[in-house]
């Protein structure tokens, strides 16, 4: 059997954005106006996620990373500190700890939804108690888009005394038990990221959410030189109005006016997006139910931002990942793989982590594949996907 090769025309990716007409209007308002910078259109941003999430607080920053790490400064973690998080995750869940000289550990995926395991969790808790290595923060990350067990995480961060970071970069719109992620029902502080892939885009940015003042205030300090204007925040007041003190060692994270007018924009798409990712995640479930692969699942009781569509190969095909893996990509089907685990990454190996550590996420990276889905994707382009997918699948299966 031969397989197709593609043209760049007909790549299609794993994941992009959907920009229109009002989001370039919205941006070209702002770049024609006073400010680009610490303008009026952030606030409303922040304002309009707080609407949308129920949240009480909203940092704009320049991108989820930022916003884990000052979400990490305002919870005080530090030297000596211990942050647990997910190995399957993108880099930042872990690097936020380390950028404020924590330890970093991990806690095992669940096999089935690929979300930090909650059971597992528990576990490592009880026996970190009787170590007396309990973690000061745990940051869940709502793989794909579909949250983490929450309630679970919450009622064992009352029992061992630790704070919740939720990881959120892919639930922007998403739900846990009729509450909005980003409500931080169940935390202390919620991060979303803005990247061209992600549900919906500012280019770079990020959000930190949160229902505590103190919190907010020193996340907005963190995100702008660690410097405060207010006068009720001085420690010297009765200066003038040009006044500002620097009271922490901050950084300069800020969002711009242009990518907060394009969020604003995309905010008000963000429910149709996620509705068309549904219909699409159903049509793949349809059209892919007779191939040898794992479908993702969607638990009860939580709305996904359905932010990827992981397939799982079988075992016996596990073996030509690497081969199918490129095979697709030159007939112009944008697989991507998510995750690498954090813990196996050559900085993490010689922080004392090996390969081993934590099986499901490192079993579930061998198999995995995520096949392209964003808002825009038409079913003529996932007819092609599930086309390419069972020609190359099989063709591989006769290898054997
Ligand atoms: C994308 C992503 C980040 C980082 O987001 P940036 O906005 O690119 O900094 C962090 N965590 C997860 C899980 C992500 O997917």
């Amino acid at each position: 059997m031969t397989l197709n090769k593609a043209t760049e025309a007909s790549f299609i990716p794993y994941g992009k954005q959907s920009i229109d007409s009002a989001d370039i209007d919205a941006v070209v308002e702002v770049l024609k106006s006073d400010f680009l910078t610490q303008g009026p259109v952030i606030p409303a941003f922040e304002k309009a996620f707080c609407d949308y999430t129920g949240a009480h607080s909203a940092i704009a920053v320049a991108n989820a990373t930022a916003a884990l790490h000052i979400a990490c400064l305002a919870l005080e973690i530090g030297e000596n500190d211990l942050v647990w998080t997910s190995p399957n995750s993108f880099l930042s869940s872990a690097n936020c700890a380390l950028f404020c000289n924590a330890k970093i550990d991990f806690v095992d995926i669940d096999p089935h939804t690929y979300n930090l395991c909650a059971k597992k969790l528990a576990e490592k808790l009880a026996f970190a108690e009787r170590e007396g290595k309990l973690p000061k923060v745990v940051i869940p990350v709502h793989f794909a888009g579909q949250p983490c067990d929450m309630q679970e995480i919450h009622a064992l961060s009352l029992r061992y005394n630790f704070s919740i970071i939720e990881d959120a970069s892919h639930a922007v719109g998403a739900s846990y038990r009729d509450k909005k992620i980003g409500a931080c029902e169940y935390s202390d502080i919620c991060v979303f990221s803005f990247h061209p892939v992600k549900i919906i885009t500012t280019a770079e940015g990020g959000l930190a959410l949160t229902n505590k003042p103190a919190l907010a205030h020193k996340m907005r300090k963190f995100a702008c030189h660690g410097t405060v204007r207010e006068e009720n925040q001085l420690s010297d007041r009765g200066q003038g109005s040009w006044y500002y003190e620097q009271q922490s060692l901050g950084y300069n994270y800020r969002m711009t006016e242009m990518q907060a007018a394009l969020g604003l924009s995309q905010l008000a798409k963000l429910d149709h997006f996620i509705a068309l990712r549904h219909q699409l995640f159903e049509n793949y479930s349809r059209l892919l139910a007779d191939l040898d692969i794992h479908l993702p699942k969607l638990k009860e009781g939580l709305h996904s931002a359905l932010h990827l569509y992981p397939i799982c190969l079988s075992t016996k095909l596990t073996h030509h990942r690497k081969a199918i893996f490129q095979s697709l990509r030159s007939q112009g089907i944008g697989v991507q793989i998510h995750y690498i685990p954090i813990h196996t990454q050559p900085y993490y190996q010689n922080l004392g982590f090996r390969r081993g550590d934590f099986p499901n996420a490192e079993n579930y990276y061998e198999c995995c594949l995520s096949l392209p889905l964003y808002s825009s994707l038409s079913f003529e382009q996932q007819e092609s996907v599930k086309q390419t997918l069972g020609q190359t699948l099989s063709h591989f299966t006769d290898l054997d």
